[in-house]
């Protein structure tokens, strides 16, 4: 269990600053920061030249268990989160059954007790239907409420398409309401146009044309305004337009805001010129975009119009994607390389590792009140990811961690690669092995902590 481990020398980024430091790992906390001696560590980690990050959080995972572990199972996805240096994630209400009750809640929970290598929580699912039933549960208990996903069990489940429940849900709900936000109407007209007019096997680069930058826009614009209009905790999840960019704030602190929102990284890493490339295989709901929208998205997350960044992991089978446009399902595999796509942003100047580690591991921790977790500070957490930012190698079959087998990014060169992941104090990923001597914890947060 847990070592007692010095990490010696490593470039720390936390809180807006780069320190060359020590941290002193004990009891599965951050024990001390400093320029430390090495004697009483059972364990010294030489990390001249690394970049010590706390742990990457991800808000938004689909890790289809229960219900869907031929795609994806807690356990074969946390390893894969945890290999790219994701250390606690959220995930999605959509398995089956979907989480749509408190019991439905607990038994995620029990699984992952048992299973997931990183540290983990679930948002309740909130449907067309169960209403009445969140609302008469306490919710702020609750580390967020998501229709996110439960489309695909029942047409009209989408929040967004209905004002009427979003007045009802937006005025009572105390937790976070965080939303797929899309007009399914607009959707629904666009794909009857595009099958009359070319038939079932359309190409995958209408996909945004049907998921259009319109559907996208109303739907976030009149969710704002009901949001505001209740003072709701209203989330958008996965932005994907530069056009919403606008409609979200950066005047004032991520603390005070109650309308906040998110990039997945697929959205600022692919764009619609990949579709002739990979075809169904990024397939995703909301779509991925035009190179303007691509570009968008980044300057405002860079500007703090959006908060953080997720993976929305969301595999699914080569044979249940690679389909005809209308039976391929939408969503990919991303949660083992979001971090390596991130550090190619910064490789080309695009982002600071500052501004990384705000978005990745700070924000997500101040979005969802977590305790004790996304920075690197004495008494927190040992949540921590060693990089070795001149290490080349690039995804192939052979080093893809998740049950799916395949990534949209396959044959796509990194400059950078995680050496090292901690979770709760345990090196879980060493230098491409597993020990997996400790499970993840259930992500602590707001009142329930206090
Ligand atoms: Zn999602």
């Amino acid at each position: 269990m847990n070592q007692d481990i010095l990490i010696k020398n490593a470039s720390i980024i936390n809180e807006g600053r780069s320190v060359v430091g020590d941290v002193r790992i004990s009891n599965g906390r951050i024990q001390k920061i400093g320029t430390l001696e090495s004697e009483a560590a059972d364990r010294v980690i030489d990390a001249t030249g690394k970049v010590l990050l706390p742990g990457i959080i991800d808000a938004q995972v689909h890790f289809r268990d229960p219900g869907l572990t031929h795609k994806a199972d807690l356990y074969t996805e946390s390893k894969a989160a945890v290999a790219g240096g994701v250390t606690s994630f959220i995930d999605m209400p959509n398995t089956v059954p979907n989480t749509l009750s408190l019991e439905r809640l607990q038994e995620k929970f029990d699984l992952a007790a048992g299973k997931s290598l990183a540290n983990y929580s679930f948002f309740l699912g909130v449907n067309g239907d169960n209403i009445d039933e969140v609302l008469a549960m306490d919710t702020s208990q609750l580390i967020g409420v998501s229709d996110d996903g439960l489309y695909f069990t029942k047409k009209g489940n989408l929040l967004a398409d209905s004002p009427e429940k979003m007045e009802k849900l937006f005025a009572n709900c105390k937790s976070i309401i965080a939303i797929h936000s899309e007009k399914e109407e607009i959707v629904e007209a666009n794909e009857e146009a595009f099958r009359e007019k070319y038939g079932e096997d359309l190409p995958a680069k209408f996909h945004p044309l049907i998921r259009s930058e319109r559907g996208c826009y109303e739907a976030t614009e009149r969710a704002i305004a009901i949001a505001e209009k209740h003072k709701a905790r209203l989330h958008i999840l996965h932005l994907t337009t530069e056009a919403e960019t606008h409609l979200f704030r950066n005047d004032i602190p991520l603390q005070e805001k109650n309308i906040t929102t998110e990039v997945s990284v697929h959205h600022l890493w692919f764009s619609d010129r990949d579709y002739e490339r990979l075809g169904m295989r990024i397939k995703w709901n909301p779509a991925i975009k035009t190179e303007a929208d691509r570009k968008g998205l980044l300057k405002s997350l860079l500007e703090d119009k959006i908060d953080l960044i997720t993976t929305d992991h969301a595999p699914h089978t080569l044979e249940e994607k690679e389909q005809t446009y209308f039976k391929s399902m939408s969503g990919a595999p991303m949660v083992q390389h979001s971090l390596n796509c991130m550090l190619e942003f910064y490789k080309q100047g695009l982002i600071s590792l500052e501004k990384l580690v705000e978005k990745m591991c700070h924000n997500p921790a101040i979005l969802y009140d977590m305790t004790h977790r996304g920075y690197i500070r004495e008494g927190y957490y040992a949540d921590l990811v060693l990089v070795d930012l001149d290490s080349p190698w690039t995804v192939a079959k052979d080093n893809i961690l998740y049950k799916c087998g395949w990534s949209p990014l396959e044959g796509t060169p990194f400059q950078t690669q995680v050496t090292h992941t901690f979770v709760n104090g345990n090196l879980i990923y060493d230098s491409g092995t597993f020990h997996e001597q400790a499970y993840g914890l259930p992500i602590a947060f707001g009142s329930k902590s206090k």
